[in-house]
């Protein structure tokens, strides 16, 4: 298993259990600790945020018992880290902190190389290393000297932009937490997106509160909206859906939108929809937008919420021959049962398979189904 994350951890948490000799490779939830803004809090609810192991016993609830952390809603991210640390803890030594450099096929299954050059070989391998190289920069701000523009989960400093000026792109979870942060630490921010209205999650309170029809309505998990939150619950039924109208499920269920704890904290907070950076350069110290109105911003800064784009070519550690040979709808494995794609022994789990088994896979809540049915399959298919 490559990437120790949520998914990374789950799955070997079950294959463990199931006696299925797994290894887990990479640092225990690298990417929350590392490449979220500091401060952020989880937009999925507490009952969304658990990872999985096969007993139920590994819950967000049973660590802040452990540890005697008070359990907070919504969940900050100083306390996800830590309770994915904990979890760690029950792979032992079936997690190696080492990084997989590059794997190759081989006759018998598949040849990996550490970070300290060692090699080890395997029969299968499972990819579960998220979203982190997929960011999207689109191309008018690609000439910006890299101290000049970032991207949202580009690293947690927020502070230190305190006394700047910054422009926030984009209108989802990610560009309008950002910039409810960047605020509060004294930057003077500026929201820009292309949409022309914010959306705001649970605009629709009253549907939450209908007893048994909210229920018939939406899963625990809260993705997506009424109805569709219900159907990407199951992501074996959603995986069987024409994938054109998957397609659409899967970008309804996502599409921009910040929490219900946002708009509060964004009050004294200049955002300007409906415009789009037309041009972006530095005067001097100070980078210039042109928006698509002919109006301009000058700043010293520009974050990027813009989100990803999932390319499994963007991998560096799968070889161009070998992601070339992975059957692709645009950029996502083509997997079925088991998420096998179409290179025998190599699995992917979490965002990557998201176009094949639906929207629940960007999540953690994910993290159940994916381990159940990877171990369902390892468990009938152990070579
Ligand atoms: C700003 C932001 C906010 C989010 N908020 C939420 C939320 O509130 N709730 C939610 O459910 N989801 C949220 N998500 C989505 C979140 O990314 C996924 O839910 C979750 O991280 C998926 O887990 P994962 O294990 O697939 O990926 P990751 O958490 O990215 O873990 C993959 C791991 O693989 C490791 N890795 C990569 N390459 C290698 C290698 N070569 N060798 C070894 N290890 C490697 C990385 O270090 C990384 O730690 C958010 C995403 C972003 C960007």
């Amino acid at each position: 298993m490559i990437g120790a994350g949520p998914y990374g951890l789950s799955a070997g948490a079950h294959l463990k259990a199931k006696g299925i000799g797994a290894r887990v490779f990479g640092e225990p939830m690298e990417f929350w600790a590392k490449k979220m803004p500091e401060g952020m809090l989880l937009r999925s609810p507490r009952v969304a945020s658990n990872l999985s192991d096969p007993s139920g016993a590994f819950t967000l609830e049973a660590y802040e018992s452990a540890s005697k952390t008070a359990p907070s809603a919504p969940v900050p991210l100083d306390t996800f880290v830590e309770y994915g640390r904990w979890f760690r803890h029950q792979l032992g030594s079936d997690l190696d902190e080492r990084t997989v450099l590059r794997f190759n096929r081989e006759e018998q299954g598949f040849r990996l190389m550490l970070g300290d050059g060692e090699e080890v070989r395997a029969r299968r391998v499972v990819i579960a290393t998220g979203i982190g190289p997929f960011r999207k920069k689109p191309s008018v701000f690609q000439n910006l000297p890299s101290e000049h523009v970032t991207h949202c989960y580009e690293g947690r400093g927020i502070r230190k932009f305190a006394g700047k000026r910054v422009a926030v792109i984009g209108a989802g979870q990610s560009a309008l937490e950002s910039a409810a942060l960047l605020h509060e630490s004294n930057a003077d921010v500026d929201v820009i997106a292309r949409q022309p209205h914010i959306n705001w999650i649970g605009q629709h309170s009253w549907l939450h509160h209908l007893g048994p029809i909210s229920t018939m309505l939406y899963s625990s998990h809260d993705v997506g909206p009424a109805g569709i939150s219900r159907l990407v619950a199951y992501p074996k039924i959603t995986s069987l859906i024409p994938l054109g109208l998957r397609d659409k499920v899967r970008t309804r269920a996502v599409r921009p939108a910040g929490a219900r704890w946002l708009p509060e904290r964004l009050r004294n907070v200049k955002i300007t929809v409906g415009r789009g950076v037309a041009d972006a350069r530095m005067v001097g110290d100070e980078v210039v937008l042109r928006l698509d109105d002919g109006g301009e911003r000058h700043v010293d800064h520009v974050l990027l919420g813009t989100g990803y784009q999932v390319d499994i070519a963007k991998y560096d550690f799968l070889p161009t021959e070998l992601a070339r040979s992975i059957q692709q709808l645009d950029g996502y494995p083509k997997l079925s049962s088991g998420f096998c794609c179409s290179v025998p022994g190599l699995h992917f789990i979490g965002a990557t398979a998201a176009r094949s088994f639906g929207p629940l896979l960007y999540f953690v809540a994910g993290t159940e189904f994916a381990s159940r049915e990877l171990t369902s399959y390892l468990s009938k298919y152990p070579s």
